[in-house]
């Protein structure tokens, strides 16, 4: 050794772990090769988004994976550490439309084949740098297996479970309460929903009874929801409202005559003990509407507003057409607040109701607030119609897999979260309005209302022949993931030890 090669005062790693990284993929140390002699180890990696650039999290994440793995490999196993990135439906498209929005162009204007090639584009600049980060962090991934979760491998397995689900009658389309988010114009699932406490007012209104003149009080944090009320409900056991069964009051404003229901939803504890009822807007009212038979009046459009003579004339033309009018809520023209957004109506609307001396008081409230994960927007319950998963036959044995102890929970405790969750599961929404990501697999014949599902890229009508339509919907980001570890290793092809 010379005097010029003294050893550096710091650690300079950048001078030679990528050389070390390329030698090691070079001899392909990493790559899993099958051998019937040796034990199996696999980790299929958890794929990062491609909304962005690995954190701090994806960092220990996988640093972890790569100590089992290479502790398995040196043990003597056939190891696979298989990698890939995920198209991120609602995350990535939320991010694209904002880069567009710098731009100044939207969705619209550059239509879906243009929105997709940005998408794509997208993919291989940001998949690509979570990629080379990956490799820097010294991952010893096999890096010719990457997969992506939109790749034709993935997309085959979604088109065949939806195929197999459908046919089981376990996927089905129809109108039911989700959770909308109006500013990304999407439902979102249940575990996509955040919950934040934001200031806000109790308002308490006051609905004349028709048959006795006198004022029912009833308070609501939504006041701009009343225009959808299809019912006010007490408990049949509360003594102030006995000689109120089978009574009507008018809606206020639209002097819609709508009737008093006896309901356990109505808490008799709780300040007056009425609550309105607004069946397309409300969870809970919406399983009130079920158990009486309440009709559904949808109040706001899709993108957040009041709902006008347009919305009304569409749906009404929907509500006519056979089989597509199933559960499909009515939709009321707002008159002088339709075109409002939600806010500006609630200022419109108290202020009427005050004027009409039917505003008794607002009270100040922080309540809990659901808000959607990608905008932290409010979010609004809609009845809308979607695809679902039906869950609860598909709980059952996930249930009893932790239930007999053949899966394991570790820590132990979260268990109870994971039965907590499973036993009380509703059906998913897995049906999303944005276009990138998996296409919903369905098709619709205009001409005669027929509705086909095909792994198909194009169909036509099996009754009248006609050209199909496909759905234009996109599937939850987690149709596709939850199969990752099936589709990354050949399934739905039968590839036994190949
Ligand atoms: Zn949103
Ligand atoms: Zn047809």
């Amino acid at each position: 050794m010379t005097e010029n090669h003294e050893l550096p005062k710091t650690y300079a790693p950048g001078d030679f772990e990528e050389r070390i990284y390329k030698n090691w993929c070079d001899k392909g140390y990493f790559t899993a090769k099958i051998d019937k002699k040796k034990k199996p180890y696999t980790i299929v990696i958890p794929p990062p988004n491609i909304t962005g650039q690995l954190h701090m999290g994806h960092a220990l994440d996988n640093t972890l994976q790569d100590i089992l793995i290479r502790y398995k490999r040196m043990s003597g196993f056939a190891t696979l550490w298989l990698p890939g990135t995920d198209h991120a439906s609602i995350a990535t498209e939320a991010k694209i439309v904002e880069a567009m929005r710098a731009e100044g162009v939207t969705k619209e204007q550059i239509g879906r084949e243009g929105f997709l090639k940005r998408a794509w584009a997208w993919k291989e600049q940001y998949g690509g740098r979570i990629v080379s980060q990956l490799k820097r962090l010294g991952s010893s991934c096999d890096w010719s297996r990457e997969r992506f979760t939109m790749d034709e491998g993935c997309s085959e397995a979604v088109k065949e479970v939806f195929v197999r689900l459908f046919d089981k009658g376990l996927i089905y389309r129809g109108n039911r309460m989700v959770n909308w988010c109006p500013t990304c114009v999407t439902s979102i699932s249940d575990a996509e929903v955040e919950y934040e406490d934001k200031p806000g007012n109790f308002y308490h209104l006051l609905y004349p009874v028709k048959e006795t003149g006198e004022m029912l009080e009833l308070a609501t944090t939504r006041p701009e929801t009343m225009l959808g009320d299809t019912a006010v409900a007490i408990n049949a056991e509360d003594p102030r409202y006995q000689h109120l069964h089978g009574c009507h009051v008018i809606l206020p404003l639209i002097n819609r005559e709508i009737p008093i229901v006896c309901d356990e939803h109505a808490d008799m504890t709780k300040g007056t003990g009425v609550v309105k009822i607004t069946p397309a807007h409300d969870p809970n009212d919406y399983e009130v509407g079920a158990r009486h038979d309440l009709p559904l009046v949808r109040v706001f459009t899709y993108d957040g507003k009041m709902t006008g003579a347009a919305d009304k004339a569409a749906a009404d033309k929907l509500r006519k057409s056979g089989t597509a009018a199933v559960g499909e809520p009515e939709v009321l023209d707002c008159g002088k607040y339709a075109g409002l957004t939600t806010t500006e109506a609630r200022k419109a609307i108290l202020a009427d109701l005050e004027a009409a001396g039917l505003l008794k008081s607002v009270e100040p409230l922080a309540h809990n607030v659901g808000t959607c994960y990608r905008c932290h927007q409010v979010i609004e319950p809609m009845v809308s119609k979607q695809w679902f998963v039906k869950m609860e036959p598909l709980a059952k044995p996930a249930i009893a897999a932790v239930r007999e102890g053949r899966t394991k929970f570790v820590p132990e405790r979260f268990e109870k979260n994971y039965f907590h969750w499973m036993e009380n599961i509703r059906d998913w929404c897995i049906s999303r309005q944005l276009w990138w990501g998996h296409r919903i697999p369905a098709f619709y014949c205009d001409a005669c209302d027929e509705i086909t599902v095909t792994k198909e890229a194009t169909a036509k009508c099996p009754k009248c022949g006609c050209e199909m339509r496909q759905d234009p919907d996109t599937l939850d980001t987690w149709f596709s993931s939850a199969l990752w570890p099936f589709s990354t290793l050949g399934w739905p092809r039968k590839n036994r030890g190949s």
